[in-house]
C-alpha cells in the first residue's frame, strides 16, 4: 500500500476532497500523526449533501482518471442512495480484506460457507468471482472454499435452515436482522443446529450486535455468533477473533483512530469514542478518515492469531 502521503495527493484529484484540502494541498503531511491532526473527518452525512447538491452518484470521490467498472449501491437508509465505485485493484485488495475475514475463523480449502445476505454487500459479492464482474479471485476462490449464496431477506430463513440442514456449511454469515427469524425457525424444526455448522458469523452494515444479543443468539441456537463489522462507505471490514473476541483489522489495508466525538446530546460536553476509518486500497472512490457511527477503541496488539493486527474493542 502507498504511503499515506501519497494517498492524499491522490484523493485531492476528486472534487469531493480538493475542496475539503483547501491549502493543504499536494504539501499534504506524510504521517498519520500529522495526517489526523490535518486532514478533517467526513461523514456520512456529508457525502449525503454531496450527492444531493452534485447529483454525482459518488458524492465528486472519484479520483481523476478513474474509470468505476462496477458499482454497488451503499446499504445505508439515507434520503437519496449512495453509491461506490470500484475497478480491479479496488476489488482485489477489499476482497483480500474479505479472505483474511475468513482465515481467522480458520476457514479453509473444501469447507463449505453458507451466505444469508443481499447481493450488495461485500460479503456476498467479495465471496466468488462468480458473483462479481472483474473480481478475479474472491475470498471463496483464494482459499479453496465453496460458496452457498440464501437471498439476505428474512423471509427466506427457512431456506436458510434447509441449506444449514442439507449442505452442512461449516460457517453461516447471516445478517443481523435474520438472524431471529432463522432462529426461530430453528426452534420450530427441533434443530441442534451443532450437528449441521460450526458458528454463525452477524453482520450488517455499520452496526454491531450487542453482547447482550450476541449472548442470548449463542444461547438459543448452542453455536458461537461472531460479529463481522462492515462499513460499506469506507469499504472496511473487520472481524471478531474467535480466540481474543476483539475485532481483528489489518494495518495494510486500513488505517483505524478512535476518535473521541462530543455526543450532542449531552449537555455536559461528554465524549465518546467513535472509529475512523483511512482506506489505504480504494484507488476510484478514495476514502480518508471516514467518521463512522461505531464506539469502539483500539487495543494493544498481540493476539497469537495475528499478532500485528489491529485490535479493536466495541
Ligand atoms: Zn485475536
Amino acid at each position: 500500500m502507498q504511503p499515506i502521503g501519497h494517498l492524499i495527493q491522490h484523493a485531492s484529484t476528486a472534487p469531493f476532497y480538493k475542496r475539503r484540502f483547501g491549502s493543504l494541498g499536494t504539501d499534504a503531511v506524510s504521517h498519520s500523526k500529522g495526517f489526523a491532526e490535518k486532514i478533517p473527518t467526513m461523514t456520512l452525512e456529508e457525502l449525503v449533501a454531496e450527492k444531493i447538491r452534485s447529483g454525482d452518484p459518488y458524492s465528486l470521490r472519484c479520483a481523476k482518471g478513474r474509470l468505476p467498472l462496477v458499482v454497488f449501491q451503499l446499504e445505508y437508509d439515507t434520503e437519496t442512495a449512495l453509491y461506490v465505485a470500484l475497478d480491479r485493484d479496488d476489488l482485489k485488495h477489499y476482497a483480500e480484506a474479505l479472505r483474511r475475514c475468513w482465515s481467522l475463523l480458520g476457514l479453509k480449502r473444501g469447507d463449505r460457507v453458507a451466505i444469508f445476505d443481499y447481493g450488495t454487500s461485500p460479503v456476498s459479492y467479495l465471496a466468488s468471482s462468480l458473483f462479481t464482474p472483474y473480481l478475479k479471485q474472491g475470498a471463496a476462490d483464494l482459499l479453496g472454499c465453496l460458496p452457498i449464496c440464501n437471498d439476505g431477506v428474512s423471509h427466506m430463513a427457512r431456506r436458510a435452515v434447509d441449506i444449514a440442514r442439507l449442505v452442512r456449511p461449516r460457517v453461516f454469515f447471516i445478517r443481523n436482522d435474520c438472524l431471529q427469524p432463522f432462529t426461530a425457525e430453528v426452534e420450530r424444526e427441533g434443530l441442534r443446529l451443532s450437528d449441521y455448522t460450526l458458528f454463525l458469523v452477524a453482520v450488517e452494515n455499520e452496526s454491531l450486535l450487542s453482547k447482550t444479543e450476541q449472548g442470548a443468539f449463542e444461547r438459543k441456537l448452542g453455536v458461537p455468533v461472531y460479529r463481522l463489522l462492515r462499513m460499506d462507505a469506507a469499504m472496511f471490514l473487520a472481524m471478531e477473533c474467535p480466540e481474543c473476541r476483539l475485532l481483528h483489522s489489518w494495518q495494510d489495508l486500513y488505517l483505524v483512530e478512535s476518535v473521541a466525538e462530543r455526543i450532542e446530546e449531552q449537555v455536559d460536553n461528554e465524549k465518546e469514542h467513535r472509529l475512523v476509518i483511512t482506506n489505504r486500497f480504494a484507488r476510484t472512490c478514495p476514502t480518508l478518515r471516514y467518521l463512522s457511527q461505531i464506539k469502539g477503541s483500539l487495543e494493544p496488539a498481540g493476539c497469537p492469531r495475528g499478532p500485528k493486527e489491529y485490535r479493536i474493542a466495541t
